[in-house]
């Protein structure tokens, strides 16, 4: 996959228009945060025109302003980077950069503007609008056009040497995409750490840049009333910024005995198969082994670790083929009515819990195959390109189980989109960041045997199945994720704190990743090392605890809304699927957009206003009872 630095807009304004998705392939991410590439000359002016204490009828006619010049740029830039991520040309990039430039430039003049508003008694929906407005930039720029341009500048040239990163030795030059397959497929832990390191040594001149863009946008979070833009970052959750960072820290504790059960198998697996020299019996496991960069994801290891019980579950893959689901290959209209057939079917779900079809231009304009003729950025996307129905998706589908899983987790993102389009634009939008994230993957988890066979996909579900094989499936993926999720911001915040200086960037880093991961490197880190370079969202500056809210909030709602439905059975068995009423709660939180706060949101579907974690841990029990016995039959020592 071609990487393209800084094509697609994700405009993390309110007006979001596209949701890049999930966090699997960094090398090929749509997550393009809205940065202040140009210098606005109406900055100043707004911030220093007007002295006059001011109305609140001049709030409302300005806030009125706000979204209709937002409303209007966003769709001009969405459309632009539509064009640039499915016709990869010179000019589309321009193109696309040009009109984010314009967006971002709006943003940044109209979030200085909204402070003189600050302090004034404010009916609540307007007041949360200039919130939504102060609060749009992940990256706000200062109130000085050299260094806003400065800004701009470190933005995109960091984001550049993270996508054409490239590790060469003895004159051959690999990619993101060549070193993570081999951490994906080998087993020869001198290749896997050749590539770690090797993929690491593209971070090192990113440093100073960083600490440079640090500088900056805390001076431009300053600027906009925030002590610095990680406390800024934490203010977007409708609740003081360190309560915020408190949530996560329950929440994590809540799923830690999981996580460190799971951990425990894992290392204890791997010093099986490598021996005591390269994974020791006990303390972190080192980080190259885990069949992911940044061992964020384990569920490339699976066959290297998965349970020596018989494993009956099903193979989606094969249950697609068989039903009609494929085509000989070379026939292009086969594949491409195959791949629409799969999105039919994810549609279908949606549908039975009674959302309206999606319109027909979906079917129109969405980019289904990877073209043959041209390049493409392949990476799943789902887009709102008119902030009204014109919802796509843009994938290069492919007719396998993960696709099928991945087409859910997309149209999860249009169908919200949808329901909200009736706000108006600065409240379209998901309650927090993590529900936009977490909405498709609650109808993923909804995909199960029981599922297949009501759509005729299986004749009967098998009885007696043996869980632990796909729970384990998923844990690698899911619940091996958890500590990772949370500590990219962890570090961040430290960083933007000053907690870390540029000289314990990357001591701090590392002492995050034990502490949370148990993970270390596997190899002593030079005293140049910038190891949090080496992950996209930080030379991207993409904020991450999204990700670990999503994976938190999908299994609530899911056990939640099986409960609602009076389903008394292990959650991995439930299914959603063709439940109005459920169907109804979901549509209902979907349709708030971010016009109220999150826990309002949260109520609608949980019946409680806190995120809680015990859901997962739930799902998961019958893998958690089966770690610990293996775990202790093994006499192993878990923790770190
Ligand atoms: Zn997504």
């Amino acid at each position: 996959m071609k990487h393209i630095a800084k094509s697609v807009l994700a405009s993390l304004i309110a007006t979001v228009a596209l949701v890049g998705c999930g966090d699997k392939d960094d090398h090929s991410k749509s997550h393009a945060a809205v940065t202040p590439r140009q210098a606005s000359s109406t900055t100043q002016v707004a911030t220093t025109e007007h002295t006059q204490q001011p109305t609140v009828d001049e709030a409302r006619a300005f806030i009125q302003r706000a979204e209709q010049q937002l409303a209007t740029e966003t769709v001009r830039a969405s459309r632009a980077a539509w064009v640039a991520a499915n016709f990869i040309t010179v000019d589309t990039q321009k193109i696309s950069a040009e009109a984010n430039e314009r967006l971002t430039a709006l943003t940044v003049a109209l979030a200085n503007e909204a402070k003189r508003f600050n302090g004034l008694n404010l009916p609540e929906t307007l007041r949360r609008k200039l919130e939504a407005l102060k609060l749009a930039l992940t990256l706000p720029a200062p109130a000085d056009q050299a260094k806003t341009k400065e800004l701009a500048t470190l933005a995109s040239e960091l984001e550049a040497m993270y996508g054409s990163g490239k590790y060469c030795k003895a004159g051959t030059c690999r990619d993101l995409g060549q070193l993570s397959e081999i951490l994906a497929t080998s087993d020869d832990p001198a290749a896997m750490l050749d590539a770690w390191v090797g993929w690491r040594t593209i971070a090192t001149p990113m440093k100073p840049k960083y600490q440079r863009l640090v500088e900056l946008a805390n001076e431009g979070a300053q600027a906009l009333g925030y002590a610095d833009l990680g406390v800024m970052w934490r203010s977007k959750y409708d609740m003081p910024p360190d309560a915020f960072a408190a949530e996560l820290d329950r929440l994590w504790e809540q799923v830690k005995p999981l996580y460190t059960s799971l951990h425990c198998y894992v290392r204890g697996e791997l010093n099986e198969r490598y021996g005591d020299q390269v994974v020791p019996p006990t303390g972190p496991i080192p980080a190259h082994l885990l069949g992911n960069m940044w061992a964020q994801h384990w569920g490339n290891i699976y066959d290297k670790v998965k349970p020596d019980v018989p494993d009956t579950s099903l193979d989606l893959t094969q249950i697609l083929r068989k039903n009609g689901y494929d085509f000989t290959p070379g026939d292009r209209a086969q594949e491409l009515a195959a791949a629409k057939k799969m999105v039919r079917t994810a549609e279908n779900f949606f549908v039975s819990l009674g959302f309206e079809p999606l319109p027909k231009t979906f079917w129109e304009r969405s980019l289904f195959l990877k073209p043959r003729d041209r390049d493409v950025v392949c990476h799943a996307s789902a887009w709102d390109i008119d902030n009204k129905d014109d919802v796509r998706i843009k994938m290069c589908i492919k007719i396998n189980g993960e696709d099928f899983v991945t087409i859910h987790h997309e149209l999860g993102h249009n169908f919200y989109q949808r329901a909200y389009q009736h706000q108006s634009p600065l409240f379209q939008g998901s309650a927090n960041d993590g529900f936009h994230e977490a909405a498709g993957d609650l109808i993923a988890l909804s995909i199960t045997p029981e599922y297949l066979r009501k759509i005729d996909l299986i004749d009967q579900v098998p009885d007696n199945e043996n869980p632990v094989p796909q729970l384990m499936r998923m844990a690698l993926e899911k619940v091996a994720f958890l500590p990772f999720g949370l500590l990219v911001d962890k570090w961040r915040w430290q960083v933007f704190s000053g907690e870390l200086s540029p000289a314990t960037y990357n001591d701090g880093w590392w002492k995050l990743r034990e502490y949370y991961q148990g993970i270390k490197a596997p190899v002593q880190r030079p005293a140049d090392a910038f190891d949090p370079g080496a992950k996209y969202h930080i030379p991207a500056n993409t904020p991450y605890a999204r990700y670990f809210l999503a994976h938190i909030l999908q299994f609530q709602w899911h056990r939640d809304l099986c409960r609602q439905m009076g389903y008394e059975g292990p959650l991995y068995k439930c299914s959603i699927y063709g439940n109005k009423e459920v169907g109804a709660k979901i549509q209902k939180m979907f349709a708030m957009g971010m016009s109220r706060p999150w826990p309002e949101a949260l109520e609608v579907i949980s019946g409680t206003r806190r995120m809680d974690a015990s859901a997962l841990l739930e799902y998961f029990e019958p893998l958690k009872v089966w770690l610990d016995a293996q775990n202790q039959a093994k006499g192993r020592q878990c923790g770190w």
